[in-house]
C-alpha cells in the first residue's frame, strides 16, 4: 500500500513533528560520523523552505529509559546547524530543547518561528518511548499539527515516536529519506530488473535466513559468503573445521538448498568454492587458501576462485541487493573477499545495474573501498532493510497514512 508522502501534505506555517534517525556514533562528546544527519537534510531543507516549523525527535544509543548526559542530542543539534548552513548557504536556526516532552518542550514548540528547527532531547531518556506508551505518544503528538517519519532505520520498531504518535497526529506522512528507501527496496522486491543477484554474508545465519527465504521468490541468483556460508556447506556434508557453524539451522539451510535445486521459483544459490583459512583470527595471521577446510582451521574469507565466480555473476546483474560482508573484513588480510565484491558491485552499477547495499558492515566495506558514490542506494537502516526484504511489514511504515486517504484532521 503506497503511503502519503511529505510533498502531498500542506506544511507551511505548521508545526511538523519529524521522527528522524540521529542515532549517530559519538566521540568525546562530538559527532563522530554525521552520515545519518546528512541523510535527513533534503526533508529538512524542504520543510525550512516551505516555512514549516519542524520539531525533530530521535533516539540516540541505549540510555535505558533515563536521562544520561553521555547520550544527549545536544551535539547533534550543533552539527545539524552547521550542515544546514552549508546546504542553505545561510543562517539556519536550530534550537535544542533539553527535554523530550513537558512544559519546556510545549513552550519551545509553540514559540517556534516558521523556517526554524527545534530538536527535542533523546526519546529514549523516557522508558515510555520503547514501551509505545499511549500517554507519552499523545504528549509528543500534542507538540505538533502534522507528523512526518523520516527514520527508516527505526521503522521496524513499534515505539511511541514511530507508531503510537500516529494515533494522535494526522496525517502521518513519509519523509523524503523514508520514501527513497521504500522505493528502492520496494522495487527490488516488486519490480526488479533481471538478472536479480542477491549477495548475503555476515555472521548471523538466523538473521539472514528469513531474507533468503523471501528473496528466493524474487532473485535469480543468491551468492552466499561470510560466516553464514559454513552452516550451508556443513549442512551439505562438507567439513568446515573450526569455522562458524550453526547446526540447529541445518534443516532450514537444506530446505533452501533443495528449493534452489529445482523448486517452483527457479533460482541458483552459490556457496564458496575456496576459502582463506587460519588457525587464529588476528591481524596478519598466517593463512592459506584451500578448497577443503582442514580440521582446526577457521574459514575467515572467501578465496580468489569464489571472488571471481561471484564477480562474474554480479557483472551480469541488472539488480543487486547486498547485505553482509564476505569475511572478517575488519581484520586484514581477511578483507579481500569483501573488497572484491564491493568493486564488482560498483563496476556493475557503472554499467547500469541498480545496486542496493544495507547493513553497517557492508556499508563500511563500501566506504573503505572508496566506491560509495557508485552504489545506487545505500540503505540507512540495516535491521529495517533486512526485515523489509524478508517480507515483514515494518510497523513504522504501516502506521503512516495511506496515499489518497483523506487526512483525518489535525492533532487531537
Ligand atoms: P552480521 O552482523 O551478521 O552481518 O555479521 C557481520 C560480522 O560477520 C562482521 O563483524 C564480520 O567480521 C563477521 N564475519 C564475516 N565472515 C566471517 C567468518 N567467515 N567468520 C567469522 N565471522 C565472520
Amino acid at each position: 500500500m503506497a503511503k502519503l508522502t511529505l510533498r502531498a501534505i500542506p506544511v507551511a506555517q505548521r508545526r511538523v513533528l519529524v521522527r528522524v534517525d540521529f542515532n549517530v556514533p559519538l566521540d568525546h562528546g562530538g559527532v563522530a560520523d554525521d552520515t545519518r544527519i546528512r541523510a535527513t537534510l533534503p526533508t529538512l531543507q524542504y520543510l525550512i523552505q516551505q516555512q514549516a516549523k519542524p520539531i525533530l525527535c530521535s533516539h540516540l544509543g541505549r540510555p535505558k529509559g533515563k536521562p544520561d548526559p553521555a547520550y544527549t542530542l545536544r551535539p547533534v543539534a550543533e552539527r545539524l546547524r552547521v550542515l544546514l548552513n552549508e546546504r542553505l548557504g545561510g543562517d539556519a536556526q536550530v534550537g535544542f530543547c533539553p527535554e523530550t516532552v513537558g512544559m519546556q518542550a510545549r513552550e519551545m514548540a509553540q514559540a517556534l518561528e516558521p523556517g526554524h528547527v527545534l530538536l527535542l532531547e533523546n526519546l529514549r531518556f523516557q522508558p515510555q518511548e520503547e514501551a509505545n506508551d499511549a500517554g507519552f505518544a499523545r504528549e509528543l503528538a500534542s507538540l505538533a499539527e502534522v507528523y512526518v517519519n523520516d527514520a527508516f532505520g527505526s521503522a521496524h520498531r513499534a515505539h511511541a515516536s514511530t507508531v503510537g504518535v500516529t494515533q494522535f497526529l494526522h496525517p502521518a506522512a513519509a519523509g523524503f529519506l523514508m520514501e527513497r528507501e521504500l522505493r528502492y527496496l520496494g522495487d527490488a522486491l516488486g519490480n526488479p530488473r533481471h538478472p536479480f543477484v542477491v549477495i548475503l554474508g555476515g555472521a548471523k545465519v538466523a538473521d539472514k535466513l528469513p531474507v533468503m527465504e523471501s528473496l528466493a521468490h524474487h532473485a535469480d541468483v543468491i551468492l552466499v559468503g561470510g560466516g553464514m556460508a559454513y552452516t550451508f556447506l556443513a549442512a551439505q556434508g562438507q567439513t568446515v573445521g573450526a569455522s562458524l557453524c550453526e547446526p540447529d539451522k541445518f534443516d532450514v539451510a537444506r530446505g533452501i538448498l533443495t528449493r534452489a535445486d529445482g523448486g517452483k521459483h527457479k533460482f541458483r544459490l552459490l556457496l564458496p568454492v575456496d576459502h582463506v583459512v587460519a588457525a587464529k583470527l588476528e591481524r596478519g595471521a598466517a593463512h592459506q587458501t584451500v578448497s577443503a577446510i582442514p580440521a582446526g582451521q577457521k574459514a575467515l574469507d572467501i578465496g580468489p576462485k569464489t571472488r571471481d565466480l561471484y564477480a562474474a555473476e554480479i557483472a551480469r546483474a541488472k539488480t543487486i541487493v547486498w547485505n553482509g560482508p564476505m569475511g572478517v573484513f575488519e581484520i586484514p588480510p581477511f578483507d579481500q573477499g569483501t573488497v572484491a565484491i564491493a568493486r564488482a558491485v560498483a563496476e556493475a552499477s557503472r554499467q547500469g545495474a541498480t545496486s542496493i547495499a544495507g547493513g553497517g558492515d557492508s556499508v563500511a566495506a563500501i566506504e573503505a573501498t572508496g566506491v560509495t558514490s557508485q552504489i545506487t542506494h545505500i540503505s540507512t537502516g540495516g535491521g529495517a532493510s533486512l526485515e523489509f526484504l524478508a517480507g515483514v511489514p515494518l510497523p513504522g511504515v504501516t502506521a503512516l497514512t495511506n496515499a489518497g486517504q483523506e487526512p483525518k484532521g489535525g492533532a487531537r
